[in-house]
């Protein structure tokens, strides 16, 4: 994979390192096993760019290309299992389609909107209030659905799936720095008890997966 990106931010040589030696192999694991889940998705031309913008934490574009941030790793102090619940849940977001969702909403919202091009969409999505706050009750039912993949993502993979309890934790203690990645993800109380669900159903699969000999990993080009 070439990273664009690279070549425009300049960053600490120690994220580079931890980026391709990793996190990419990281990823990986979590995309072969979101294929698993959604076939199709084999398809997908997945990349994984790694940005050292301070607004960018972690984004999944539907179709499969995650973009992280390397300041947003380093300022939670991310670990290898936290990081999977973070790629997990925005990996969840593109397998569910929910932008398709969303432009969906925006599309039946109003008959005008039926005749408007895909791009011009989006666009209203991002710059009209009055679209956002009718889209924020989806947005809010889409987060919990990103979680609950995501948990399950990386239980499949490998990566232990309580991490997301005490990660959830830990970005509520950084809420007030008020990071765009809680913008929509909902209250962390109702995060983190949703997500004490999806860990416990998802521990058996956790136990199966560090069991198998050789989990498989997406082959980024
Ligand atoms: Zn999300």
């Amino acid at each position: 994979m070439t990273c664009k990106i690279d070549k425009i931010c300049p960053r600490p040589a120690e994220f580079s390192l931890r980026f391709f030696k990793s996190d990419r192999l990281l990823a990986g694991r979590l995309i072969a096993q979101a294929i698993r889940l959604k076939p199709e998705a084999a398809d997908w031309k997945w990349e994984i760019h790694l940005s050292d913008d301070p607004q960018v934490d972690a984004y999944c574009m539907a179709g499969g290309k995650l973009l992280v941030g390397s300041r947003f790793i380093a300022s939670y102090h991310l670990s290898d299992e936290e990081l999977a619940i973070v790629l997990g849940h925005e990996i969840g977001h593109a397998i569910a389609e929910h932008i398709r969702e969303q432009a969906t909403a925006v599309l039946l919202r109003n008959p005008k909107n039926l005749h408007r091009k895909l791009p011009d969409v989006l666009a209203k999505m991002d710059s009209d209030l009055s679209v956002y706050l009718a889209l924020m009750p989806l947005s809010r039912a889409q987060e919990i659905e990103a979680d609950q993949i995501g948990i399950r993502l990386a239980a499949m993979a490998g990566f232990r799936p309580a991490t997301a309890i005490s990660f959830y934790r830990k970005l509520a203690r950084g809420e007030q720095a008020a990071r765009p990645l809680f913008d929509t993800h909902g209250s962390s109380d109702l995060r983190r008890r949703v997500a004490a669900a999806i860990v416990a159903d998802s521990n058996p699969v956790y136990h199966a997966a560090i069991n198998t000999a050789a989990l498989p990993s997406y082959p980024f080009r």
